[in-house]
């Protein structure tokens, strides 16, 4: 996942010489708080106006011609945050048809788990069910948390239904229960992973959750991880272990998240894992160094932007993408990108 909250300070798009698009999931959800899925029409529409606006390559390809001063023309990258299993069902036949490479980015820890991501946990256990105990009160980054639900106690249909418009063009009120989940989203965002399960775990006793994980939710398995690596057209890249937000971690903590994910995923893929995706596009200065340092070529943002010639290799500026309908997908690239592209040679070899 990327960011709770929009995209700000974006960059203008002069000089533009590739676009970087950020995706999750390509499936239809009943509840979708960020706004991570894409329908599979939606996706197929997406690939089919891209070649409108220049040329599908992959990451690695796009750093290294960026990294030699050599990117031209228009380059359109495609990735994928997190590894849900979705990406392997629904995204890469797609990639397959439309001749569309991508990079999937994966929280090692995740690979195979039996636990949802955490905020997808959180959702099943505060927005699935109709009822909640009146008062929640949790111990967590060393406070005592109190919030007392009142209308949250409740979540009626027409309420999910006004949350899930919500979620596509941020209009409107949200529901007091998802303002009590994007609160607490908001304590659990910045903890370790241990005290963040921890915590989870006493959500889900208090709300009398089953604790069941979602086999629609769950991250891809490391058969799955081998099957995406057998098309020619996926790259994997690394997104830590614990999917934390590094720039909140002490730097042993954060040093340990990046060469920890390349070294599971290496030994698991038997090849170089070079790129880098930064959780919620949270870093630092220290951060990037960090990933520089553990070998890694890229490393994406999440801040909105064109690639350049002179965008940062270890903060790649990538636009997020949502269930857009082709008007909407196309007027985005538009604002981005010139219709035509400046050239047909995209890299000098
Ligand atoms: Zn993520």
């Amino acid at each position: 996942m990327t960011s709770g909250t929009d995209q700000e300070d974006a960059i203008e798009p002069r000089q533009a010489a590739g676009l970087i698009l950020i995706y999750h999931r390509i499936g239809v959800l009943e509840c979708d708080p960020w706004g991570l899925a894409v329908s599979p029409n939606r996706f197929a529409e997406h690939l089919e106006l891209l070649r409108k606006f220049g040329q599908p390559r992959p990451l690695t390809q796009t750093a290294d011609a960026l990294r030699r001063n050599e990117l031209f023309g228009q380059s359109l990258v495609l990735t994928f945050d997190d590894g849900y299993v979705d990406n392997l069902h629904n995204a890469a036949p797609l990639f397959e048809r439309y001749d569309a490479p991508a990079t999937i980015f994966l929280a090692s820890g995740y690979i195979g788990a039996a636990r949802e991501f955490w905020w997808d946990e959180l959702e099943r256990i505060l927005l699935v069910p109709e009822r909640l105990p009146g008062e929640l009160r949790l111990a967590a980054a060393g406070k005592i948390w109190i919030w007392s639900l009142g209308e949250a106690c409740e979540y009626k249909d027409d309420e999910r239904r006004r949350d899930r418009a919500w979620s596509l063009d941020k209009r409107g009120a949200l529901s007091k229960r998802s303002e009590l989940y994007r609160a607490v989203h908001r304590v659990l965002q910045p903890l370790d992973d241990v005290d963040r399960l921890k915590a989870l775990d006493d959500i889900s006793v208090w709300s009398g959750d089953a604790g069941s994980a979602r086999p629609s939710h769950l991250c891809i398995s490391p058969d799955e991880v081998m099957a995406l690596k057998s098309s020619d057209l996926i790259e994997l890249g690394a997104h830590t272990v614990t999917h934390s937000a590094l720039s909140t971690l002490p730097e042993e903590a954060q040093r340990q998240e990046i060469q920890q994910s390349k070294t599971d995923l290496e030994r698991l893929l038997g090849t170089p894992v070079l790129n880098f995706a930064y959780p919620y596009g949270q870093y630092s200065a220290r951060t990037a160094a960090l990933v520089r340092e553990e070998g890694f070529i890229s490393a994406c943002s999440t801040q909105a932007g064109v690639l350049t010639a002179d965008s940062d290799l270890f903060a790649l500026p990538r636009v997020k993408i949502g269930d857009w309908d082709a008007k909407r997908f196309e007027a985005t690239l538009a604002q981005w990108l010139p219709s035509e592209p400046r050239s047909h040679v995209a890299f000098a070899s």
